[in-house]
Formats: structure tokens, sequence, C-alpha cells
């Protein structure tokens, strides 16, 4: 064994499962593909964190996460899981370059967000097409932009990026925002914002960058060219369990199936955070869910003992 318990994904789940799992004794390793924090890293702010009355910046919770972790003695590995394999009295997790072995691990690996799939996506991503505003937003400074998605996501990131940009197209697949009030209220009468309701985006359209998008109006059919240089893709997040398909049980969507003591359909892999089949994705959820995947992942190391 290399590990007592090696988590995989440094996100806000897997940072707490970490902050439990060395503070019961055990040695933790985590391992984070990029950088650790996960969504909450690329947040602009987090107000309803609890802890925090005047709300957080994303990157500065992530960090004070982080350090957290590293303090109690958790050890975060640059490298990305590609596999899982479960052994009689062990669990496997391969990366491309080393192997990891302990008898218990908490998979919390989150979401990717959704791609629209539409001509030009693929073509100008990273060349005014994004999905992180508050990685990108700064670049976008006194341009017009789009954001598609009006759910809490779009509409938090829109927000951010009316304070660079000249003016914000929201597109919305459905007939409404789907954000919370107080959220959508922080936008709703920005007369730099405008609201396409119950439309769809049919291409993104530039020849070395963004220059354009089309849109669709689902009732009419109507379609119009909007003039923006970048476009913000919030529209869903998907998990990215391929790995894990063979080995435990997910939902129809992908999601881990677990129990309340986030336990999986294998005995010593547990799962925490937003890649567990569940209704809400927070980060006061996914912690929640780190610290008891990692008391119970200790619980049941000491069984099997
Ligand atoms: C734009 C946006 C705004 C949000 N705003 C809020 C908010 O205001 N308040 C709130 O409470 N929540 C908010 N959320 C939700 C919140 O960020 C998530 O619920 C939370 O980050 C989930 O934590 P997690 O650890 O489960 O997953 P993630 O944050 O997704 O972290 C998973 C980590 O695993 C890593 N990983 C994935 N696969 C592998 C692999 N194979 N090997 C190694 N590492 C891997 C990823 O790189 C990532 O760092 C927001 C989310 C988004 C996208």
């Amino acid at each position: 064994m290399t590990h007592d318990l090696i988590i995989v994904g440094g996100g806000p789940a897997g940072l707490a499962a970490g902050i439990y799992g060395v503070r019961a004794g055990l040695s933790v390793v985590i391992i984070e593909r990029a950088m650790p924090g996960g969504h909450a890293a690329t947040t602009h702010y987090i107000e309803n964190y609890p802890g925090f009355p005047e709300g957080v910046s994303g990157v500065e919770l992530a960090e004070k996460m982080k350090q957290q972790a590293l303090r109690f003695g958790v050890d975060i590995v640059g490298a990305e899981a590609k596999s899982i394999i479960k052994k009689d009295k062990s669990v496997v997790i391969r990366t491309d370059s080393r192997e990891l072995e302990a008898p218990a691990v908490i998979v919390a690996i989150g979401t990717n967000w959704k791609k629209l799939n539409v001509p030009g996506e693929d073509e100008l991503r990273g060349r005014g097409v994004s999905y992180c505003a508050t990685c990108d937003g700064p670049l976008f400074r006194k341009r017009d932009v789009a954001v598609v998605g009006c759910g809490n996501s779009g509409i938090q990131e829109g927000k951010f990026l009316l304070q660079f940009v000249n003016s914000v197209t929201f597109v919305e697949f459905l007939p409404h925002v789907t954000a919370e009030k107080m959220t959508y209220d922080l936008v709703k009468d920005d007369r730099r914002a405008t609201f396409l309701m119950n439309h769809e985006v049919v291409s993104i359209n530039g020849q070395v960058r963004v220059e354009s998008i089309t849109v669709k109006d689902r009732k009419t059919g109507e379609e119009k060219k909007v003039d923006v240089s970048g476009v913000f893709v919030y529209v869903g997040l998907e998990p990215s369990s391929d790995f894990l398909k063979e080995v435990v049980e997910l939902d129809a969507k992908g999601f881990v199936v677990v129990s309340e003591r986030m336990e999986t359909s294998v005995p010593g892999i547990f799962a925490a955070g937003d890649i567990c089949s569940k209704a809400i994705r927070q980060v006061v959820t996914a912690c929640a869910e780190g610290a008891t995947a990692a008391i119970n992942a200790y619980k049941y190391i000491e069984s099997v003992k």
C-alpha cells in the first residue's frame, strides 16, 4: 500500500475529505489533475458559504481549503486518475506516471461543463469561446459578450463580466431565467444586460476569433446575428465518470450512486461532492459529503485491518 486513503479530485469535496482523513490519523494523498479548488476556484465570488458574512472570492476560499489540508499533512499530487481497480483488500489508482494503492479511495472528481455542440464552438475555443468568466473575463474589457444559460452560474458569472465588458447578451433556451431570484436581481436592471429568453444559439461565427453568434427564437423560428467578441457557456454540468463505468454503479446520467455514508456499490470505494447522484450541488454540500466520506472510509479501513 502507498497510502491509507487516496482521494481522486482536489475540489471542495476532496479537500474536506483530506482534512478529515489526516485528522483521523490516516496517511492521505489527493490526486488532482488541475488546480486544487475545483469549480470553487474558478467562481468569481461565493456569497453563500457559511463563515464569510461579506462573501469570499472563489480563489481565496479554494486556497484556504488547500492550505488547511496541507497544514495537517495531506499530500497533493498533480496527476489525472486514468483507471481504478478494485483488488481483494485494496483499491489501485493508475495515472499516466504512477500507481497508487490504498485500502480505501474517495472519488471526488466533480463535473465538467457541458458544451453547446454548435458549429464554431470547438474551432473558436480559447479564441472567444470560454467556459470560465473568472479566468477569461478580464480579456474582454470594453467588448460585447454573450452568456449562454441563465441558471445561477450564467447569471452570477455574467454579473462578474459586467465589471469589464461593454454589454452582456444573456441567451436562455427556456422562456424564463432559472437562477435564484436574489442572483437574477443583481443584473436584471443593468442597462448593459439584454435577455434573449426562449432562444437557442445556432452557431458561433468568426474567422480567427469570435465575431458573432447566430440565435434562433424558439417560438417564431426567426434567426438573427448578435455581434459579440466573446461567448461564455453555462448550460449545465456533466460527470466525467467514464473511467468509473465498469467499476461502481452509476445512475442513468453517469453520476455515482452513493449511500448516506457516501459508500459506492463497491466496498472500499467512496464518493463525495458533485460527482454523486443527488439534487443539490454546492460547496457546502460537497464539503459535508467529503467529511462524511472520510469518516466512513476511516471506519472501513479500521474494519479491514
Ligand atoms: C460557475 C459556478 C458558480 C458556482 N457558484 C457557487 C456558489 O456561489 N456557491 C456554492 O456553494 N457553489 C457554487 N458552485 C458549485 C460548486 O462550485 C460545486 O458544487 C463544488 O465546487 C463541487 O465540489 P467538488 O469537489 O465535488 O467538485 P469540483 O469543484 O468539480 O472539483 C473536482 C476536482 O476533481 C478534479 N478531477 C476531475 N477528474 C479528475 C481525475 N480523473 N483525476 C484527478 N483529478 C480530477 C478536477 O480537476 C477538480 O479540481 C458554482 C459552480 C460553478 C460552476
